[in-house]
């Protein structure tokens, strides 16, 4: 059959020209472009789970009757999951509105530790496209933002046209603080001619607050001396190697700090996230530079925006008595669990199967992508169709400036499922049904 070029919706890069084929009904990713797609799109198409109640197979009618029946029963229900197109969240706010629900992002965890830097100090950042064009240095703090979205070093520095050809060429520049430099990147660097360079500043994940903090402590002219460095916990730093990078992030005529919030997973890592914006705003007094959050993945970034315009708030806001409250730390869906306040969680993951409910409450529903296997089964268990395979949808990208539409792909592997969307104003019409009792 002959190829295609498809929009995938698997990570926050939403790239629009992976290289498909239809192959016995299915459309297959052309193997050595990206795993995450070629394992997407064969999750996408797999055949459906069946509605369930209990562990026993029902009718989605049924199903949703059932759902009905326990939102109308609960206290305090939490949404959670929300890997889900624009489509499905503005359906999933309007509901949060009906049942008086908190609201979370099943990676609110990694995604909090940026929103906390952006509410309290603020910071530049970058678009894929200027990093692309502009950046002359980028450091990346850690190593796997490449794992989470695996074309990442191709998008950003692989050959293809430029915007801005400089005369001499500027040769490119990427610090890795962390033990290694990734394959994918020191593979575009050997096939650059000397365009494209990496290196690596050992950091382990745990010292990444610190060598930041001695990185911005440098940039403002105050070079810890090495006796310091050696009574103050900060043994393992390569202080020459700092003061290299910082000589060099000055000389750059646009540099770029980049980070995977989910990488960054130890406490207070926003502290983290907040130095790297310092760094930026430092470094932008005499030159020019950006941060570049990457993020985006199971739709954090599009569910995040849907609420935000929807209500002024992110995530982790209770809609109450018709009062929206938000909470960074009351209001995180797991703790809401843990202590047993919540008695209801209503789980949504459409893109992803292998987000799935860490915890359950008293009463569990999931509106699972089709290929969704469960440890536990829940209460009620609907599955639902994938955005830009089964339904039209919007995503937001992972620099926030773009907004990608998806026609439907539906092949003929199997018939397609209502999506959030859908399943949703079915709940809510149920709900609308009985007016007087709380939801
Ligand atoms: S990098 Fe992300 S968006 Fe691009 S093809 Fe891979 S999974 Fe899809």
């Amino acid at each position: 059959m002959p190829e295609s070029r498809q929009a995938c919706p698997f990570c926050g890069l939403l790239c629009n020209d992976v290289v498909a084929r239809e192959v016995a009904g299915r459309l297959t990713v052309e193997p050595g472009q990206c795993p995450l797609a070629e394992r997407g799109f064969e999750q996408a198409q797999a055949p459906a789970a069946e509605s369930r109640i209990g562990g026993r197979v029902v009718s989605r009618d049924q199903a949703l009757d059932e759902a009905a029946r326990r939102l109308r029963a609960c206290s305090l229900p939490v949404i959670s999951g929300l890997a889900v197109d624009v489509g499905g969240m503005r359906a999933l706010v309007e509901l949060a509105h009906r049942c008086r629900a908190v609201v979370d992002h099943g990676n609110s965890d990694a995604k909090m530790r940026n929103l906390l830097t952006m509410q309290t100090d603020g910071w530049m950042s970058a678009t894929l496209s200027e990093v692309r064009h502009r950046a002359d240095r980028v450091v990346f703090i850690g190593a796997t933002a490449g794992d989470r979205q695996p074309r990442l070093f191709e998008r950003l520095f692989g050959p293809g046209p430029a915007l801005f050809e400089r005369q001499p060429p500027v040769p490119r520049q990427l610090v890795f603080l962390a033990d290694r430099v990734p394959a994918a990147a020191q593979a575009l660097a050997d096939a650059s001619a000397g365009a494209l360079t990496c290196a690596a500043i050992p950091v382990a994940t745990g010292d990444l607050p610190r060598a930041l903090g001695v990185l911005s402590a440098i940039l403002q002219g105050r070079m810890p001396a090495a006796k310091d460095v050696a009574a103050s916990g900060l043994r393992g730093i390569d202080l020459p190697a700092l003061q290299a990078l910082a000589a060099d992030l000055r000389q750059a005529r646009y540099a770029v700090l980049a980070w995977a919030a989910a990488e960054l997973d130890y406490p207070h890592a926003e502290l983290t996230v907040a130095t790297a914006a310092r760094i930026v705003r430092l470094l932008n007094r005499d030159t020019r530079a950006a941060c570049l959050p990457l993020g985006g993945n199971d739709a954090d970034l599009t569910s995040d925006a849907v609420l935000l315009w929807q209500t002024g708030l992110p995530f982790r806001t209770a809609f109450r008595e018709d009062v929206l409250r938000y909470d960074p730390v009351g209001n995180r869906a797991q703790r809401l669990i843990d202590d047993r306040e919540a008695d209801l969680l209503l789980w949504v993951s459409s893109l992803n199967p292998g987000l799935v409910p860490r915890s359950h409450p008293d009463a569990t529903i999931v509106f699972g992508h089709p290929a969704m296997r469960l440890e536990r089964e829940p209460d009620v268990f609907i599955p639902v169709g994938v955005p830009a395979f089964d339904h039209p949808s919007h995503l937001f990208r992972s620099d926030k400036v773009v907004a990608i539409h998806y026609e439907a792909k539906s092949t003929p592997a199997r018939p397609p499922l209502p999506g959030v969307a859908a399943t949703v104003q079915a709940l809510l019409t149920r709900l609308a049904a009985d007016a007087g009792v709380r939801c």
